[in-house]
């Protein structure tokens, strides 16, 4: 394990208990994964964890994911969290969430595209 996911590790121990997930999530909070896209002047906020096949979208406050994971094994009761709103919390606790700003004429185009990859990965995954 490389020496920057170490301390990662040491600054978030309460999620330890996720095991593989707790594992992937740090890789994905290493990788700059974890965004937050602010729209301006709005100050309407959405974020997204980007994975191997698409963005997904979360809502860490509900808490929401849209990835299969989350709907299935979540919702199902089976799981507690997926690895996307783990990175998230993670992200947060260390100071890692990627902000990234755009105008709100963006919104619209960029909440398609993202709704367009999650319906990708859906399919793919079905
Ligand atoms: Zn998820």
């Amino acid at each position: 394990m490389s020496e920057e996911k170490e301390k990662l590790r040491a600054k978030v121990p309460e999620f330890a208990k996720y095991e593989r997930k707790f594992d992937k999530a740090l890789d994905a909070v290493l990788s700059g994964c974890v965004k937050e896209i602010r729209f301006k002047p709005s100050g309407r906020k959405i974020c997204a964890v980007v994975g191997k096949m698409g963005d997904e979208f979360i809502d860490p406050e509900r808490p929401y994911c849209s990835c299969s994971n989350f709907y299935f094994k979540v919702l199902g009761g089976r799981e507690e969290v997926c690895y996307h709103l783990l990175s998230y919390r993670i992200a947060v606790k260390a100071g890692r969430v990627d902000v990234v700003e755009f105008s709100d004429e963006d919104y619209g185009p960029y909440l398609a595209a993202t709704v367009r990859d999650v319906f990708e990965v859906l399919k793919k995954s079905s």
